[in-house]
């Protein structure tokens, strides 16, 4: 699975996103990590088990 060294975070774990992409597709504005996570360019993300990660808009008001 993960050949990397150090390995990256797994898909469950609070840094999944620092994983490595191992399959970059920023015409479509998302990224493949090594574990399985999609990362989006707005910070949002989809883990291989169907939850979603909301995008961080640190500087945005809440609208929701
Ligand atoms: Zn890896």
């Amino acid at each position: 699975m993960c050949q990397h060294n150090p390995d990256c975070p797994a898909a469950d774990d609070p840094a999944c996103q620092a994983a490595v992409v191992v399959a970059p597709h920023p015409d479509q504005g998302w990224s493949l990590l090594c574990n399985g996570v999609v990362l989006f360019e707005d910070t949002g993300a989809l883990l291989p088990d169907g939850s979603s990660i909301a995008p961080q808009h640190l500087s945005s008001p809440v609208t929701a």
